[in-house]
């Protein structure tokens, strides 16, 4: 849109949105010395981030070499290029590379984030050349104290049910939580300590309160304000059933999230069928429609950080169905996943996001996607809690229940033969302590999120055997989707004619995702949603004025 008649905020760079891109690119950019402002349409802060486990993955990452394991930018890019599928941007990929180290030890140094390696997380890709079977790139968060957020400890975005365990990821995961002496336990209750993405986003908040960078909540940001010469200046919001005009004398920085909420842009850019987002219910993809308005390239539309999820009747969050991820459930032993066939159709310990391609399978003679919709099957020496709820006796109605493989299929209109068949071939080959058909078990990957008690490929393969056997069904889901406009290596948003958009950045979930198809690891978006971010926050401090 052209200039309004007023401007009821001016800064020198707004940024869109407060998750772990907007709140990195906004601190970067008050360091480099110019006036910034956070506009975020929610109540709450932290976006998707708040809600994540927030690892981030950050290869050849300075406290991997503290832990003595190697890592080097040689094999980092060597790994991102056997997973590129000719489809990242070489020169994307080597920023992301270069600079992502630099940006963790700015932020160690300058704001409360602060991490440590995720011990034994494997990329997940391990075996590929370059990858780390060892783990090293995952970083998990150090306990952030809710207490020295004040007010704002109550707006940090949350699932209406979650619970605050005041532990990391890795002290549970490698069940260090059980040496936690009590009293520590208590001291960390007292002051609100909480790990994960709720630490990430609190301490990103914080850097950002620090710096007295206003954070405008329910300020939903709707429009780009150009001037005659293309450049960008300003943003519309909505604020209070308003328009709210900000002036962004140097730059305007989208990190608004993606656009899987958006049932529209979900069917017009997506790969195929994508029924469960997880993330915060905000992104409807406002950033996408405002760099589409403003003439921006776009990329890696199609795609989206693929997760199998689970929709729980009764979960809500701000008036919206959202789904539960799966990662356990489908990992542990005497569980598969089938179609409607009754066929397994992938490893399922795979990871979310390479299994969340086989959804999307097309058979051609029935013109249908054949892996959907999807169910999980297990027995009842099962173990895990699926998407919360245990099977067994008191196991909801979703979770459904019969006392042969045949009554199962029937009740979810699964082919009963084909499941049977199914299940004697998996169970025969894990007697001989294998999976023919997909391999499950192999990649070291696979056994990370099964029974650690055992050894692999035990950790995950396990006979089906002993009923009652249930099924839930499994929709093709997403942690977010990465499509957006296309930037350079400094974060500027090209122009589909050519050149870059002046004035405008994107980063994070927002811009055209630079690992393409790909998960490097555990935090393989967040790591590079925040390595742009900085790149971004420093280059849009040097932008000249383009409005007075
Ligand atoms: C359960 C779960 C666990 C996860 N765990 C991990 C993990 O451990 N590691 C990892 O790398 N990734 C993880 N992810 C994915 C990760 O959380 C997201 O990819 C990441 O947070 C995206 O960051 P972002 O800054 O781009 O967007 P977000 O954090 O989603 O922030 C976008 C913000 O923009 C706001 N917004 C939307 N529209 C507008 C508008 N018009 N105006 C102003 N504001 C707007 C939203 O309200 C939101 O606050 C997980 C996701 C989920 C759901």
């Amino acid at each position: 849109m052209a200039l309004p008649e007023r401007w009821d905020l001016e800064v020198d760079v707004a940024v869109l949105g407060s998750g772990a891109s907007a709140t990195t690119a906004a601190i970067l950019a008050a360091d480099n010395g110019v006036e910034v402002a956070l506009l975020e349409r929610a109540d709450f802060v932290g976006g998707t981030t708040a809600l994540s486990g927030g690892v981030l993955w950050l290869p050849n990452n300075h406290h991997m070499a503290e832990a003595g394991i190697e890592d080097s930018r040689e094999d980092a890019l060597a790994y991102l290029d056997s997973l590129s599928l000719g489809m990242m941007d070489r020169d994307l990929v080597e920023t992301l590379v270069d600079t992502g180290p630099e940006m963790l030890r700015y932020m160690e140094e300058n704001t409360p984030v602060s991490l440590h390696v995720f011990e034994g997380y494997p990329d997940y890709h391990p075996e590929n050349p370059g990858g780390k079977p060892e783990g090293g790139r995952s970083l998990d968060n150090d306990l952030f104290p809710f207490e020295e957020l004040g007010p704002w400890a109550e707006r940090i975005n949350h699932q209406p049910d979650a619970i605050f365990f005041p532990a990391t990821m890795l002290e549970i995961d490698t069940k260090r939580v059980d040496d936690v002496p009590p009293e520590v336990m208590a001291e960390r209750r007292a002051r609100d300590m909480r790990s994960t993405g709720q630490a990430l986003a609190g301490s990103l908040i914080k850097g950002c309160l620090d710096r007295e960078i206003p954070v405008h909540t329910a300020t939903r940001a709707r429009e780009l304000v150009l001037d005659d010469g293309d450049a960008v200046v300003g943003v519309r919001a909505e604020r209070d059933g308003a328009d709210y005009f900000v002036k962004a004398r140097k730059a305007v920085v989208i990190a608004s999230g993606g656009f899987e909420w958006n049932e529209e842009l979900v069917k017009a850019f997506l790969r195929g069928p994508m029924t469960a987002p997880t993330s915060t219910p905000e992104n409807e993809g406002d950033g996408l429609l405002m760099a589409m308005g403003a003439g921006a390239a776009l990329g890696n539309m199609s795609e989206a950080w693929w997760i199998p999820g689970i929709h729980v009747p009764g979960d809500e969050m701000r008036g919206r169905t959202f789904a539960r991820l799966i990662l356990a459930e489908r990992t542990w032993p005497r569980s598969i996943i089938v179609n409607r066939q009754g066929k397994r159709f992938m490893n399922e310990a795979a990871n979310y996001n390479a299994v969340g391609h086989a959804f999307h399978t097309f058979d051609p003679n029935t013109f249908e996607f054949i892996n959907l919709p999807a169910w999980l099957i297990v027995d009842s020496l099962y173990q895990p809690p699926i998407a919360r709820h245990n099977v067994g006796p008191d196991a909801p109605d979703w979770i459904r229940r019969a006392d042969t493989l045949a009554e199962l299929a029937a009740q979810i209109d699964v082919d009963a033969a084909g499941l049977e068949a199914t299940v004697t071939r998996f169970n025969e080959g894990v007697a001989r302590g294998e999976d023919p058909e997909f391999q499950r078990g192999v990649s070291a990957y696979d056994s990370y999120n099964g029974d650690s008690l055992q050894k692999a490929p035990f950790t995950t393969l396990g006979p089906i055997e002993t009923p009652p056997y249930y099924a839930a069904q499994i929709e093709s889901g997403a942690l977010g989707t990465k499509g957006g406009p296309k930037t350079n290596e400094k974060a500027q948003v090209l122009r589909a004619t050519g050149g870059v958009i002046p004035g405008l950045y994107a980063v994070g979930n927002a811009m055209a995702g630079v690992t393409a198809m790909v998960y490097g690891g555990a935090g393989g978006t967040l790591g590079p949603g925040m390595t742009f971010g900085y790149i971004a926050g420093i280059n849009a401090a040097r932008e000249p004025d383009h409005i007075a």
